[in-house]
């Protein structure tokens, strides 16, 4: 009998009880969850030979018996040096090493036969031919495990172990589940598999496992096979169009249609401080747009640290509060969210409207007023943290919602605000300057302008690295710019295990600067820990130039907007990821006067030494960005679980852009004009029933 894609894993051949539960840890459940369980990279051991045929230089297999095999000499026991000598019928010798290999020992004992898979070398010590850590398989007899024509000969695919399921043994497995696989039900139009000339879903499942003859193996490891090549569209295909139907239907639902009156165009200019670049000015347009039509805004504004987005949230806000709505900020902190109060209470006071602020700490009966007032309608823009979306909190007629998201906010947060309205628009605002197509799939169902442009008149901000024991270097530099009547920020990481310890390294390094360093300077000290009127005073301190030294936890990292401030030291550099060393150095370049970045490592690894190069060579957020993906992984860059980001099974974001734009075009003009009803419906039954397994992303 054939196995079906939902027949449990245990039918399978090799599978018992205990391995199904090592699967099932990893969410391999059924047929199809192994089908789709794809090697991570592929090794070519075609080139099968003796011991005695080998030359130094070449990649080979060499299937071979453990002569002898130990930890090698006590000087070098530390490292676990692990040697083994493997020798074939052509009678040859052949030594392997592996560091650290010491758990080898008791697997690579003499007489066990085994495959070697890597580059040959020469031993110049003992004229032997030689493999520093190859790949090694125990060839085990039993047929368990499979024949080894499975395993060698040919190009072998190789799978990430599953506990204590080796590569191997899922090989087998895998090799198993293809051969019995039914004939799988191709759902991906026929249209686009005819005109882009793909393999059938049988096929490139079968050859994304077990490549035909003579594929390049590069290509295969660049998965851009025909057969890769397919799976990963079809990954984005059907994410591309959930979230273009999402779109799609959250544009026909009924909104408001703002007016864009000359009394609302007047307003604006009123509040406006300064002239608007190109970019702002762009992407006010295309909010104004969105926010006249008569269908909920789902906005993105990406803008990098210091392109000026407050002002834009302010005109947005200026529409909605002029049309009679109420406006609702959320950031993401306290501070961010008081720091978003003090810059745009000003703004909209030119107006005469009044700004609430309402947060975790605000007293318990100024809050209960404060909810009264918001149910009656009399608090035109409240900003707020999580306290603004807290169940009891109404609004009467909620029309904009802006969020100022910094990867911070999950979508499910996002939707408990939207609720409170009658569908009011929603604007994004981020700070990352993530790529476009990436921000279009993380995001996928908002629109994204982009403010490209930088504020007239910005001079570069030079950065400088300098080691612990160059420290007073920098502390000279701060010196020289308070002399000319300039501000400093000194940031001090904080750790959440050891937070309390990192306000104490704060406050000590507080005390050091303002007794010892600084002694005639005024210094102010703002962290986490103060209460919600301590941060005020300490933050309008240092506005007002009353405090010459801001010393701060991470809080300062985005939002804080003093011009007169132009040095940001940065003590403990690396231990601040990429991003947020940029968003730090963006508090200051503010005004006109060269500014200055310094930061200052304790202990530093190669990753960390190209971060600081990344900043101090680049001012580009987006390229600092990009950097910072590759150097972390999407993971942790976005913090997977809060980012919504889809688990994707072959496809890869970062590594396939390219794959990704294609799918896009062709998911949004399938969506636009399906080649029939019934296939449209077919898809969208097809992602109905495939979404959240798949993508582990949530249907709304
Ligand atoms: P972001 O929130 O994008 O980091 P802000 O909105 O805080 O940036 O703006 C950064 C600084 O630039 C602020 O001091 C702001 O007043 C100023 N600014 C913004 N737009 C302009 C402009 N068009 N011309 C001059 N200064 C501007
Ligand atoms: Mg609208």
């Amino acid at each position: 009998m054939p196995l079906a894609l939902d027949t449990p894993l245990t039918y399978l051949k090799g599978v018992g009880p205990a391995r199904a539960a090592i699967l099932a840890a990893k969410g391999l459940e059924t047929i199809e969850d192994l089908l789709y369980y794809f090697p991570f990279r592929y090794e070519d051991r075609s080139n099968l030979k003796p011991i005695s045929k080998l030359a130094p230089g070449e990649l080979a297999t060499v299937i071979c018996e453990v002569r002898s095999a130990k930890v090698a000499g006590f000087r070098r026991r530390a490292l676990g040096l692990f040697e083994a000598e493997f020798t074939d019928s052509s009678g040859a010798t052949l030594l392997g090493k592996w560091f650290h290999g010491a758990w080898l020992a008791d697997r690579l004992t003499p007489g066990a036969r085994v495959a070697l898979f890597g580059k040959i070398e020469l031993d110049s010590y003992r004229g032997e031919l030689l493999m520093m850590h190859p790949e090694t398989e125990l060839l085990s007899g039993d047929d368990e495990d499979g024949d080894n024509s499975l395993h060698t000969g040919r190009i072998v695919p190789v799978y990430e172990a599953a506990g204590k399921i080796s590569p191997r043994t899922l090989r087998t497995l895998l090799a198993r589940a293809v051969d019995e696989m039914p004939e799988l039900d191709d759902q991906l139009p026929k249209e686009i598999v005819h005109r882009l000339k793909f393999p059938s879903l049988t096929d490139a499942i079968r050859g994304a496992h077990f490549p035909p003859a003579g594929t390049p193996i590069h290509i295969l490891n660049e998965f851009r096979s025909p057969a890769q090549f397919r799976l990963i569209f079809e990954e984005f295909f059907w994410l591309e169009c959930g979230l273009e139907i999402k779109r799609r239907k959250a544009r026909e639902m009924p909104g408001i249609g703002f007016q864009l009156t000359d009394r609302v165009r007047e307003q604006i200019k009123k509040l406006l401080p300064f002239k608007p670049t190109g970019a702002q000015k762009r992407v006010l347009g295309e909010i104004a747009a969105d926010m006249a039509h008569p269908s909920p805004m789902h906005r993105l504004l990406q803008g990098d640290v210091g392109s000026g987005k407050t002002i834009v949230a302010a005109e947005a806000a200026v529409i909605a509060i002029e049309n009679g709505y109420q406006v609702a900020l959320l950031a993401p902190t306290e501070i961010l969210a008081t720091q978003h109060y003090f810059s745009l209470k000003p703004l909209l006071q030119k107006l005469g409207v009044p700004v609430a602020l309402l947060t975790g700490s605000t007293p318990a009966r100024e809050k209960a007023k404060l909810k009264d007032m918001l149910r009656a309608g009399m608090v035109p823009v409240s900003i707020g943290t999580h306290a603004l979306i807290e169940k009891d909190v109404e609004f009467q007629k909620l029309g904009l919602v802006i969020i100022d998201e910094q990867h911070r906010f999950g979508v499910m947060q996002r939707l408990g605000l939207v609720q409170k309205g009658v569908a009011p628009d929603v604007l994004v605002m981020t700070a990352t300057p993530i790529p476009r197509t990436l921000a279009m799939t993380l995001y996928g169902d908002l629109d994204v302008s982009v403010i490209d442009e930088m504020p007239p008149g910005r001079k570069k901000i030079v950065t400088r690295h300098f080691t612990a024991d160059q420290v007073e270097l920098a502390y000279s530099a701060v010196k020289r710019e308070i002399d000319l009547g300039r501000q400093a920020y000194v940031v001090y990481p904080v750790i959440e295990e050891s937070e309390t310890q990192a306000m104490k390294a704060a406050q000590q390094m507080y005390e050091h600067l303002s007794r010892e360093v600084f002694p005639d300077v005024a210094v102010g000290l703002l962290h986490g820990r103060l209460g919600a009127a301590e941060k005020e005073a300490a933050m309008e301190a240092f506005k007002s130039g009353r405090t010459k030294i801001l010393v701060s936890t991470t809080v300062i990292e985005v939002g804080v907007d003093v011009p007169n401030a132009t040095v940001m030291v940065v003590e403990q550099a690396e231990r601040f990821g990429l991003s947020q060393l940029h968003q730090l150095r963006g508090r200051v370049g503010r005004g006109g006067e060269q500014s200055y970045c310094l930061l200052i490592t304790e202990k530093l690894n190669d990753t960390g030494k190209e971060r600081i190069r990344a900043l101090v060579e680049s001012q580009d957020g987006f390229v600092i960005a990009e950097m910072d993906l590759k150097l972390r992984g999407p993971g942790e860059f976005f913090g997977t679980k809060q980012s919504g980001l889809p688990s994707l099974k072959l496809a890869n974001i970062l590594r396939d852009p390219d794959i990704l734009a294609h799918a896009r075009n062709e998911a949004r003009a399938f969506v636009e004009h399906p080649p029939s009803h019934a296939d449209f419906a077919a898809a969208v039954a097809y992602i109905r029933g495939h979404w959240q397994r798949r993508y582990g992303l949530v249907q709304v």
